[in-house]
């Protein structure tokens, strides 16, 4: 049974230590700096054996470095389609490739759009998901066509609602307003925001965000009207677009 430890860094980011309580040894999940991952590692008196990046972006491996130097040559496992991107990757993953730790298997979903390699880590309950996801929201689009990222986030639709997801950033809090504007009344939005009034917010239960995050909704008639489309690609692009714009 893998237990997982969220570690707040730099502004608003989470690096997870995923322990194996058996033996206390642990994956780093996107060490995007190194001082506060290693105290909090330090604190619990874990052994890292593993790091784990979802996507290339800084915030997310810039601890990569300095945790190798602290803890000798760790793999390193990331997407195959980071290998020219994130130089300490040791191991190149693609769509349903497996990782074990701590007893249990991971499946690779590859979930590009925020970036083109991003992948998420599927572990039975505990999806690491980077920046596919936010509390009632989805990463930016930075790389990918919001085709690829509606398919990418609509990814997580089969998985149990109470799994719980590990995601990249704290952001929830600031997403609630534009949420009620989309749907202003949803009663499980009203529930959640009387519910969740301050971080941290992570992990995301994923039967709430089905509810309640709009961009996991593109099918939903309620959405669709929000959007005036029908398609559910198009209906989740035109509320990226909409977000990118909503003060
Ligand atoms: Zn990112």
């Amino acid at each position: 049974m893998i237990q997982v430890h969220s570690i707040p860094i730099l502004q608003d980011n989470y690096c997870f230590l995923i322990e194996d309580p058996k033996d206390r040894t642990c994956v780093i999940v996107d060490p995007g700096e190194s001082a506060g991952v290693i105290s909090a590692i330090k604190e619990r008196n874990l052994k890292p054996v593993a790091i784990y990046n979802t996507h290339h972006h800084a915030d997310h491996i810039d601890g990569n470095e300095a945790l190798l130097k602290e803890y000798g040559a760790l793999p390193v496992i990331g997407s195959a389609g980071d290998r020219e991107r994130i130089p300490q990757l040791t191991q190149y993953l693609r769509e349903g490739d497996k990782v074990e730790f701590g007893g249990e298997t991971a499946e690779i979903l590859e979930v590009p759009g925020h970036t083109l390699g991003h992948i998420a880590f599927v572990f039975p309950g505990h999806i690491f998901a980077g920046d596919l996801i936010f509390g009632y929201s989805c990463g930016a689009v930075f790389e990918g066509t919001m085709e690829q990222m509606y398919h990418s986030v609509s990814k997580l639709l089969k998985y149990p609602d109470d799994t719980l997801v590990y995601i990249g950033h704290e952001y929830t809090l600031n997403n609630v307003k534009w949420a009620q504007h989309v749907d202003p009344d949803n009663p499980d939005i009203q529930q959640r925001v009387a519910l969740e009034t301050a971080p941290p917010t992570v992990p995301l239960q994923l039967g709430l965000e089905k509810r309640t995050n709009h961009f996991l909704r593109c099918d939903d008639p309620k959405v669709q009207a929000f959007t005036g489309k029908t398609e559910p690609a198009e209906v989740f692009g035109a509320l990226r677009t909409h977000k990118n714009n909503f003060k």
